[in-house]
């Protein structure tokens, strides 16, 4: 299975810049089988959405929702997942393996520490990854409250030093992942993982990232060994 990993939408993050369904047809077209989408879960994105803490996630899902519906016409299996800020900086996490109860129980994501996150991700059955950690005007979050790193970033319009990010992973221990940090047309289809299975679930994706064997795509070509 062809998966991207990192992938925004515009119709929830301000900085995308392409619709849901478009770039869902696009990603079928260049030969992926599922997206995990990772909008930004960020305070100033929630809090530009009205209504009740509930409302504010079912409006923050509205670029997922999209994509999914489209997903089951292109043939695309399109997971849940976020991106998020949290206390203490300005790094983003992606979250991997969360269904819409998890962001209604923490509608508040974007407050809480790096330990309360990663523990409420541990008892969930979610993955706690942190993205670009080299990426200009980041620093690597400690280690020890992080499932894995996304060593590979897509996004050229940062430097991303992911190089750096890969000898971290390494040096901690830590998982692995690749994607290409959608927003734009350019960004299409650098990253992602090439699972050895399908997984149709979220529920499923956490135990296809644990249990390794796959090989991350970079610049658009699948890379082994990396692993
Ligand atoms: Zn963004
Ligand atoms: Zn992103």
């Amino acid at each position: 299975m062809k998966i991207e990993m990192h992938f925004h939408t515009s119709e929830t993050s301000p900085c995308g810049s392409v619709p849901a369904a478009i770039a869902v047809r696009e990603y079928a077209k260049a030969g992926y089988t599922g997206m995990v989408v990772t909008d930004h879960f960020n305070r100033y994105v929630l809090e530009s959405f009205p209504g009740s803490p509930h409302e504010k996630v079912d409006r923050y899902l509205r670029g997922y929702d999209i994509a999914r519906e489209e997903g089951e016409k292109s043939g695309i299996t399109v997971l849940m997942g976020a991106e998020s800020c949290i206390a203490g900086g300005p790094e983003d996490f992606l979250l991997y393996g969360i269904e819409r109860d998890f962001l209604y129980e923490y509608p508040r994501l974007y407050a809480m520490t790096q330990e309360e996150v990663y523990k409420a991700c541990r008892d969930y059955g979610a993955l706690l990854y942190q993205a670009h950690p080299f990426r200009s005007g980041c620093r690597p979050r400690d280690p020890a409250f992080l499932d894995g790193v996304e060593i590979y970033n897509g996004n050229r319009r940062h430097e991303n030093h992911n190089a750096d990010a890969a000898a971290f992973a390494r040096r901690h221990g830590l998982l692995v992942s690749s994607g290409s940090d959608f927003h734009e047309y350019e960004d299409l289809a650098q990253g992602g993982l090439c699972l050895p299975y399908s997984v149709s679930s979220g529920a499923e994706l956490p135990a296809a990232l644990q249990s390794g064997g796959f090989t991350l795509i970079q610049e658009g070509e699948s890379v082994s060994g990396t692993l």
